[in-house]
Parts: structure tokens; sequence; C-alpha cells
């Protein structure tokens, strides 16, 4: 077999690789390779592929040493484009060594630029750029990063500074200038001389030699795969840690070339609100990084036609060509080199939820993009931005009166947050751990805070802009976030930080409450009030007309097309009447799961609850009962009101008995008072019932079968609801769910009394309604006889809760210690109990559906369980062949997007597979889904359906395409 290629160039209008290599090449050289095909001016270079990375893990963190003579070749190449060697002393090419995995992790990894400098050549620069303050200043840059990336110099405390920004800053102050383009060679000299004393005096080394350099530079980069932000950032959004970084090896280009040069990043449309402009920032005089550093505040974009006419026209130029050829919104960087226009990177741009919404719908409008590939856009989860609370007007108006309007920065991650201010990261993790909603506030934020970001409801900074790391973060995690806030100041040491204001500075201290307002830019102080968002407000609260709603407008717009697109149906986990209304208002088509033992925590309902639990024989129980049925009834004719004519699947009472018992004096003596027992009886009474693991204890059909007059009062509950409403003409469904069933007696007994007390009760009121009886699939031996059980159950619905804990063995009230070790030492990537594990616990659904419809080819099956609102989760319940999910309210928009989107790929990749020649390879297992099983599901619905092709894994966002190699 011949050896795979491990380098690729690019340059000179031509690539060896392209967007398709993205695995291989990274994020950011496939992109470099796809600009230079497309025409788009990039600086030479080459990539060395994600293969190497993993080769050098393997090889315990050393390049293989093949690999020396393969990037001195391909060097060659760079430098024959360019026209200047790399360590020429006279006229030395500079290089970028720049890192990139396959899916963009901002800042999260290293890169080291102006390689190839040192005190020959850059004498060298000096004389032939004519401008020998840009070669020290750029020699200088080079001390730093090579300083922090390859020898990993960090600040020695966490209060203290980069120790190369700390040098730049004492003598920024010694010589009283502000700005760094307000140094002198002569100043530039001596920082470089005090960066190498300071890599001197730590016992490091930084080499002359160019080339020894740029190989300690590849493998720092390789190493930064594995750093400890990288680590976290992977873990918060579930990247594999085999996938590695490719490194790229770049001609330089300078922005630091005088006031002709500059640099800047660019959105080729608002990443936080998705309007369609084009969006970004720019520094004149100044290197990439300077920006999204945050270290010096840039300026608007719009005002890059003032400085320089030309490139602002390129650059929009640029623009368009981008967006026709991704057909998505990107995000770029671009350098202007003594007048020439340079981008050095292209990649999809980070969104807001907001932004997401309303760039895709508009794209399609504009038919850039097709409805389908809209859905396909948005990431489910980021709907949640759209429903989140604003801070409420009357609130803010107030406290501005009163002077609590501290500042104003950049309005960079919409939304309101509010919180107690903390100064560092690992604090900000810390304080959430207790429970408490925190702000973290800083200078700027850099890729180590990650951590405490995720932690904090908003970030608040005192630099940089809208394309800063905060803002990007923000935009990433959904956060809020208000940046280059100039009139803070900090005080690490002492914990506080001062707002200068008109009437005065103000200082604020740690835990202080601060509220933050991420779509206007407001700092205020104090806990705002808040308020629900446009969505909630037209579809909720009916305070606002669509008309002047555009946010809502986007917002319906995607769903209808997504809800074109899907199959499975969505109803919602609800046991209120109001619940159910918020359930219809967001899409709902049914109640999936009524938990009948919320309803006896409402007003009035536990007393009676608690007799019946106490009671000690049946007479007693059916007094306690008596209370209970009208309570009941009334709730569940509310539900099946507000839902109607959508089913409503109402499942008996469930939980472990002693969860409604009182524990304490007084609840105990109040209901020795309503008993008229004794409270010493009660006492006993509640030892009586306590269990040792009260989850697999006396609970679900167990109760139903020991006390029959329960599950009694319950059907009577319903049926009595049900034709009650019929009278009034209201079209009801009920579907009687029977919990915990392993084996079908227990489900017969249950059966029994239910199909009793409705024919009773429809005699009694000389009507009968439809109404089905099922069984929730939660206890392993429930699936594995699913065969036998649908011979009773009308329906299935997937308790995954129970299922998940019962297949692990692991407590899901418990899992916490569990989880934190296992992944610390890699046993688990994700909680299976908030993603369907689907090689384990979904093998047993899997074979649940396949028995269930094998004895009862229509039965309607669902689930109920908190994954039904997991994107992922989702995705696999599609791959199913379920009829429906159903999730807590407040996802259902979240599920209906994820079940279209599910839709939409296995479409794809059917007619992907169909495009194939044959002879077809036979069909793969993929994970846990066998294809009879999804046939099963799709095939009853669609008889034209063929069998249906290797359906795409879930990945939730992250997507693991199949690499190109494979
Ligand atoms: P990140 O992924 O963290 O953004 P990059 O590799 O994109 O890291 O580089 C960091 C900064 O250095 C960016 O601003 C980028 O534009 C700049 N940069 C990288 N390579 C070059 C180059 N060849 N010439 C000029 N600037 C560069
Ligand atoms: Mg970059
Ligand atoms: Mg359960």
């Amino acid at each position: 077999m011949a050896k795979a290629k491990r380098i690729y160039a690019f340059g000179g209008g031509k690539a060896d690789g392209s967007m398709e290599l993205k695995n291989l090449l990274g994020g950011k050289g496939a992109g470099l390779a796809e600009m230079s095909r497309i025409g788009i001016p990039v600086p030479p270079g080459f990539t060395i592929t994600t293969e190497v990375c993993t080769e050098f893990y393997r090889s315990g963190g050393k390049l293989p040493k093949s690999l020396v003579p393969e990037i001195r070749a391909a060097l060659a190449q760079t430098e024959k484009l360019v026209g200047r060697r790399l360590g020429d002393p006279k006229d030395p090419l500079l290089v970028s060594v720049r890192s990139g995995a396959r899916v963009s992790m901002p800042g999260m990894m290293d890169t080291v630029l102006n390689l190839g400098l040192n005190d020959r050549t850059v004498e060298g620069l000096a004389v032939r750029s004519r401008n020998p303050r840009f070669a020290w200043d750029s020699y200088r840059r080079f001390c730093a990063m090579f300083g922090d990336v390859v020898l990993g110099m960090k600040p020695e405390k966490k209060e203290d500074r980069d120790p190369f920004e700390q040098i730049l800053a004492w003598k920024k102050q010694s010589l009283g200038v502000k700005d760094d383009s307000e140094l002198g060679v002569e100043a530039l000299r001596e920082i470089v001389a005090a960066e190498k004393a300071e890599i001197a005096r730590r016992g490091k080394v930084l080499p002359e030699d160019p080339m020894a350099q740029l190989l300690a530079a590849v493998e720092a980069v390789f190493r930064s795969w594995d750093n400890e932000r990288a680590v976290a950032y992977r873990q918060l959004n579930g990247i594999p840690a085999e996938w590695g970084t490719a490194v790229t090896v770049q001609a330089m280009v300078f922005g630091n070339l005088g006031d002709d040069s500059g640099t800047g990043v660019a959105f080729t449309r608002d990443p936080a609100t998705g309007e369609n402009a084009f969006y970004g920032e720019f520094l004149v005089n100044a290197q990439g990084e300077d920006v999204v550093a945050g270290i010096r505040t840039p300026q608007k974009i719009a005002e890059l036609a003032a400085h320089f006419p030309d490139i602002a026209r390129q650059l929009e130029k640029v623009r368009a060509r981008l967006e026709r050829h991704y057909r998505d919104m990107q995000d770029i960087e671009f350098t202007i080199e003594a007048g020439k226009l340079y981008v050095l990177q292209t990649r999809s741009g980070k969104r807001t939820g907001i932004a997401a919404v309303r760039a895709a719908v508009e794209m399609a409008e504009a038919g850039l993009i097709k409805k389908d590939e809209a859905v396909l856009r948005v990431e489910p989860g980021a709907l949640d931005h759209l429903l989140r609370p604003v801070f409420d007007q009357h609130a803010k108006e107030k406290a501005v009166a009163e002077g609590r309007l501290l500042a104003k920065g950049l309005p960079a991650g919409p939304g309101a947050a509010r919180g107690r201010l903390v100064f560092f990261a690992d604090e900000a993790a810390a304080w959430k751990e207790r429970g408490e909603k925190v702000i973290l506030a800083r200078h700027e934020t850099s890729p180590e805070d990650i951590r405490g970001m995720a932690a904090a409801e908003g970030f608040l900074t005192a630099f940089g802009g809208m394309t800063s790391h905060a803002a990007l973060v923000a935009r990433q995690m959904g956060k809020v976030a208000v940046v280059g806030c100039g009139a803070l100041d900090f005080d690490y040491n002492a914990r506080q930080m001062t707002v200068a204001a008109a009437g005065g500075s103000r200082v604020l201290k740690e835990g202080d409450w601060l509220s933050l307002d991420g779509s206007t830019g407001e700092v205020i102080e104090g806990a705002l009030e808040t308020s629900p968002s446009e969505v909630v407000q037209v579809l909720l609260e009916r305070a606002r007309k669509p008309a002047d709603a555009p946010l809502y407008r986007d917002f319906a717009k995607l769903l209808g097309w997504a809800d074109q697109a899907r199959r499975l149906d969505v109803r919602a986990n609800a046991d209120q009447p109001d619940q159910a209304a918020v359930a219809v208002a967001f899409g709902a088509k049914g109640i999936g799961l009524c938990r009948t033992e919320h309803m006896f925590f409402g007003e009035g309902k536990i007393g009676p609850m608690r007799e019946m639990i106490v009671a000690e024989n049946e007479a007693e129980r059916r007094a306690a009962l008596a209370k209970l049925l009208p309570l009941q009834r009334a709730d569940f004719a509310g539900i099946l009101k507000a839902m109607a004519p959508n089913p409503v699947v109402v499942r008996t009472l469930d939980p472990p008995l002693h969860e409604f018992l009182p524990h304490d004096a007084e609840g105990m003596a109040e209901l020795a008072r309503a008993t008229g027992k004794t409270v010493d009886r009660i006492r006993e009474r509640v030892a009586e019932l306590r269990e040792s693991n009260p989850m697999i204890g006396h609970r679900g059909c167990r109760l139903g079968i020991s006390y029959p007059e329960i599950t009694e009062m319950q059907a009577r509950a319903i049926f009595e609801a049900a034709c009650d409403l019929a009278k009034e003409g209201v079209h009801v469904h009920p579907e009687v769910m029977i919990p915990l069933v392993g084996t079908r007696k227990e489900l017969d007994h249950q059966l029994e009394v239910v199909h009793a007390t409705a024919a009773k009760v429809f005699a009694e009121n000389g009507r009968k309604v439809r109404y089905e009886v099922g069984t929730m699939i939660e206890v392993p031996r429930g699936a594995l006889r699913a065969g036998d059980i649908a011979q009773s159950a009308q329906f299935f619905s997937f308790g995954t809760n129970d299922l998940t804990q019962m297949t692990y063995g692991i407590s899901r009230d418990d899992v916490g210690p569990v989880l934190a070790s296992y992944y610390a030492k890699g046993i688990y990537e994700v909680d299976p109990f908030v993603t369907i594990d689907r090689v384990g616990v979904g093998q047993l659904m899997e074979l649940a559906v396949e028995r269930g419809r094998a004895t009862r080819p229509d039965l309607e099956i669902g689930i109920c369980g908190e994954h039904g609102g997991d994107p992922a989760s989702v995705v696999f319940c599609h791959e199913l062949g379920l009829d429906y999910v159903s999730c807590s309210p407040w996802r259902i928009p979240i599920a209906r997007l994820a079940a279209a989107q599910a839709a939409l790929r296995e479409r794809a990749a059917r007619k992907a597979a169909e495009a194939r020649p044959a002879p077809r390879a036979p069909a793969h297992r993929n994970g846990a889904v066998v294809n009879g099983a999804r046939a099963a599901g799709g095939a009853r619905r669609n008889s034209a359906v063929a069998a249906p092709a290797k359906a795409p894994r879930a990945g939730g966002t992250k997507r693991a395409r199949p690499s190109p190699r494979a």
C-alpha cells in the first residue's frame, strides 16, 4: 500500500487539498486550500495532516523522523512561491505555524507567528523592509509567542499577567506611552532583550536556527491539542480526543508594516442578530492576534472604506464570493500588507441562536439555500436562545432612574443575565458548584477561562471587540456577554473593580449583584427583573402580534418547514392544564406523559393522598380515595380539554409512596388529626413504609396490584372527566398507561381493573369514549418480553430514565459522583441520563420495538423519558421508527427541529446510497440500530420506502462525518 500523503501544499491559485479533506487538513487547512483554489488571495503554505498528530501521540510526543525531509520539501515549495528562504540573513521568509482541528475550536490551541527570526535575520528584515521598527516589533512578538507556546512559560501566580505582556506593559509604562504602536526601535530592542532574559531566567532555550524553531513549533502545536483548555473545550462540545489537530505552516503577511497595513476579522452577516450586513472589526498597523486577544479595541468594518477604499471594495467582493461558494455565513480573518489584501482564514461563523434562525430563513428566502437546508442549519438546542427571557423594560427604566446603569459596553452575546460578581474563572466554577449564579468580569478573557465561562451566566470584559474571545465564546455557548466596556478598571488583588461614571466612580466587590444586558451592552447594578422573550410574548402571553415580532416570524417559518420534513410526532410531558397550554402553543400534538402523582402536590390534595397512603385496610383507603376522586377528575378534565382532540397519556400512580409522607413532627400531627390516628401510630406507619431501595421497591404497577382500588379511582377519574367533556362536545382521547411492567400478567391485572371501570363509567353515563390502555417499557425484562406484553398492550412508551437506571444499575439520583470520576478517567464521555446510550439501553429499545411490532404491527410506540428533549436522542428515536417523542413543554421546538433534521439526513443518506453503484454491500449495523427496526417503522407509514440506507449516526451538532479516506 502506498504511504498516505502527510503534507498538502496550497498557494499560487492551486492546492493539493480542498474542503472535502476537512477531517485530514482541519477546518483551517482545508479552508485555505479551498480559497486558494477559488482565487481568493491567501499566502502560500502547507498543512501537515491530523493523521500525523495521531502518529505524534502514538509515538509518545515525537515527530516521525521521516517527516522532516517532507517538511523541508514542502517548505522549499512555499519558499519558491514567495521568493524568499527561511533563515536567509538578507531576506528571510517568516512563517506562521497554526493549529486547526476538523471542527473549529477558536483559540483553544496554539499558533506561533513570525517564525524564522533570530538576531541575524531580524537585521536582514529591517534592511529589506526599510522598516526597522516593524522588524523589531515582529521579533519581540515572536520571542513572546515562542516562549509562551513552545517553551510553555505561563504566569507564576494567577493574579499575574502573562510574563511577556508584563514586560511590554512595563516598557510602555516606563516610557509613558499608551499604545504598542508608539514604541520605537530602541524600546523594541530592549523588550526583546528583556524577553530573552526572562526565557533564560526560567532555564529555557529559544533556538537560533529557524529550522529547529520550525520543528519545535510544529511539535508544540500538536501538543496543544492536549492542553487543558482544549481538553475542557472538547468535553463541553463532545469532540473525540482521537480527531487530533492538523498543523498549517504558512508564509507570513504583515499587518504591522505601517499605516498602509492592518488586520481584521469579519462575518459575512451579523453573528449576534443574523442581519445581512457585513460585520467586523479591524486595526491599522497591527497583527491578527491583536484583534482577537482584545488588547486594543478595534474599529468597525464600516470605517474601513475611509482608510482603505480599495481594500474595502475587494473585501466586499470576497464576502459575496465566499457566501456564494459556501452558501453559509462565513467568519474570516484578513490582513492588509502594504495596501494588499490577504485572507488568512474562513470558516462557518459561530452565531447566536437568534442569528442562526434569522440567517437560515433569510438565506432560504433569498434562494441561496433550500428550505430543507435551512432546517439543517440551525442546531436544535440553539432555539432555546429565542425562548430565553430578556430584562423587563420597566425594571430597567427604574434602575436607570435610580442611577444604577453603571456603564455601556459592546452587546456581544444577547440576552439577560444576572449574577454575583467574580473575577477569576476557576472561582466562577467553584461558586456555581455551590449553587450561586455568577457574572465573570475580567480585563479580557482567554481560552484558559473556558470552564469558568461555562459556569457563568454572563461575561463582562473591559477590552476587546465583538470578535474578541469573550464575544466568540458567548455566541457559541449561548451566554450573555458585554465586552470592551472601557469604563472598567480591575484590581484583581483587591477583588474589586472600579467603574468610571459621569457622576463619580463606583467600586464593585466580589459577590456584588450585577445585571448584564447582552442585547444593548448595558451594565446595571443589582439583580434586575426579567420578562419573556419576543417568541414567548407572541405564543404564550399573546402580548404581541406576529406582525411586529420579526424574530417570532422567522422562528415560526423555520419550524413550519421542519414540520413538513419530520416523521416523528412531538408530544409533551405535562401534568397541569397551564403546562398543557404551553405545550400546545409550542406545537405539541398531545401529551406523552401526564404524571398523576404531580397533581397530588397541588392545593388541598396532599392531605387526602397521605390519608390514602397510611390507610391500614381497604375501607380506610377507599374513604381517602373518595376524597381524591373529584380532585383528580377536575385535573384530568382540565388537561384533556386543553389538549383536545389530541391524545393524552395518563400514567397511573408510579412513585414510591414514602415520597408523599411527612417526615416532620408538624406534618405527622396534622395527618394524625385528619385520620383520627395517634401521632405514634402515624410515626410507626411512616417507618413501616420505609424501603431500602425504593426505586426498585413497592412502586409502579406493583402499587396498583397491591391496592387495585387506587387504579380503579384513577381510571374512574379519567373516564368520568372524559364523559363529562364528551357531553360538552369536546373531542377527548385518553390513553391509560401502566408503569413499571415487567411481565404480561402484571399488565393484564391492571388492564382488567381499567376496562371494568371504563365499562361501569360508560354505563353510568350512557356514552362511550375512545381510549387505549398500554404500558411503559422501562424495566429491562419488559423490553425483553415486549412480544408477549404487546399481546395485551395497545401502546408502548419507553420510560428511558428508569430503563437507563436499571440497565446500567446506576441510581439516577446518585449518579453525580460516579460521573465526576468516570469523566475524568474517560470511562463515560456523555451522561447516559442525558443522551440515550444507543449501544446498550438502545439495544433493549430496538428489541422491544421489533418484538412488540411483530406481535402487533400497529403498536403505537413513543418515548417519555427526559431523553425525549435531547436532540441526539430524538435522532435515535427517529431511526428506531418510533411514532413520537414526548418532552417537557419548553423543549418541544427543539424536538421538532431535531426530528426534522433526523428525517432529512436519513433521506439524504438514502439518496446517496441509491446513487452508489451495485453490488450493494450488506447492510451495516449502525450502533444499536438494526435496519430491520427502522424498516419496520419507516415502511409502516410509507410502503414505497425501500430498505433504508445506513442512517447517519446521531452526534448532536458535532457530526462525525466518515473520513473520506475510509
Ligand atoms: P486561531 O485558530 O486561534 O485563530 P490562527 O492560526 O488563526 O489561530 O492564528 C492566530 C492569528 O494569527 C490570527 O489572527 C491570524 O490571522 C494570524 N495569522 C496566522 N497566520 C498568519 C500569517 N501567515 N500571516 C499573518 N497573520 C497570520
Ligand atoms: Mg484564526
Ligand atoms: Mg419510570
